[in-house]
């Protein structure tokens, strides 16, 4: 005990600064994502995603040169971006428990879900404001899970096609495949040589203009690899209202 306590005494008499201290706030936008900058009395830069609000938090030396900590959340962006969705994307999975009178969500538009225990064959649909779904005694929450998440596979197949078809007349690009699948981290992506998309089946559960959203950003792909200005500048252009359909991707989960 008494070493201890010896050894915190000359760890903390060491100290001649307090590195928790906030010595100035600042704050960096880039593409609408919000840093708050945190001076300190500290010798190293920290980038922190928080994992409850996603906010983006930079600590770094109180002398830290601000177009440096710009050019290095820039050069982070992919990183922030990928740890925001990935607590979006993540998140609900825990807090749903698929019971009788959950809410869930399909194309933006709320359901209540309604769980009826049954030895007769499993189905599932829906009613104007429920999902009913019949499913053996004691399924467990990742069975029911797993039901609700292929009547969404089966709906967005018959949505999908119209929705690309008519944003590949637009954007005057063609696919020859698409897919959809759960990804943990993106809400779709693009293969530009084998001319193939895959989307997020989280999708299913958003607005249409949100979904039509990543299908114009993966399809843009086609005409520009990289999340660059041409690339937005493409965006701006065939969806000019694409940032708010983005923000939208946060919400109905
Ligand atoms: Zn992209």
């Amino acid at each position: 005990m008494f070493g201890k306590f010896l050894f915190k005494k000359n760890k903390n008499s060491k100290k001649k600064y307090d590195t928790k201290k906030v010595l100035q706030k600042k704050q960096i936008v880039i593409e609408n994502i919000k840093i708050d900058v945190e001076l300190k009395n500290i010798k190293n830069i920290n980038l922190k995603v928080d994992r409850t609000s996603r906010k983006v938090s930079i600590s770094a030396p109180k002398n830290a040169d601000m177009n440096y900590l710009r050019k290095f959340a820039a050069s982070k962006l992919d990183w922030i971006q990928k740890q925001q969705l990935k607590i979006i994307i993540n998140t609900p999975k825990i807090q749903k428990e698929y019971l009788t009178g959950e809410t869930h969500y399909f194309l933006g538009k709320t359901y209540s879900l309604e769980v009826i225990e049954s030895t007769e064959r499993p189905k599932i649909y829906f009613t104007p404001d429920r999902i009913i779904m019949q499913i053996p005694f004691g399924s467990v929450s990742e069975q029911r899970e797993k039901f609700l998440y292929e009547l969404y596979r089966v709906q967005l197949k018959r949505i999908l096609p119209d929705l690309i078809s008519k944003w590949e007349k637009v954007i005057n690009v063609k696919i020859d495949d698409y897919g959809i699948k759960r990804m943990k981290t993106k809400w779709g992506t693009c293969n530009r040589n084998a001319k193939r998309i895959w989307l997020n089946l989280e999708l299913a559960k958003k607005p249409i203009e949100v979904i039509e959203y990543i299908i114009v950003h993966e399809l843009v792909h086609l005409l520009e690899r990289y999340h660059n200005k041409r690339f937005y500048d493409f965006m701006s252009l065939f969806l000019p209202g694409w940032k708010q359909f983005k923000e939208e991707l946060n919400k109905y989960n």
